[in-house]
């Protein structure tokens, strides 16, 4: 089974607060933590966060997930 993320507006965030889920990342690539991500989007699926954007670094997909304890 698999249900649809749901999209979430990453840029409603406060700036700051975007700030740092874009310099907060670890690139499973790069295998390096905060290398930063571009052209971010949020969307929810099976109850958890995601933001995802592109490796500022090597420009492959990264995947911030957020726990409840995040927002
Ligand atoms: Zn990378």
């Amino acid at each position: 089974m698999s249900e649809p993320p749901i999209s979430r507006d990453f840029f409603a965030r406060d700036a700051e607060e975007q700030a740092l889920f874009l310099h907060e990342t670890w690139c499973d690539h790069c295998q390096q933590l905060n290398l930063g991500m571009r052209d971010p989007i949020e969307y929810e699926l099976h109850g958890i966060v995601f933001i995802e954007g592109r490796c500022c670094q090597c420009g492959e997909v990264v995947l911030t997930e957020l726990t409840d304890d995040d927002f």
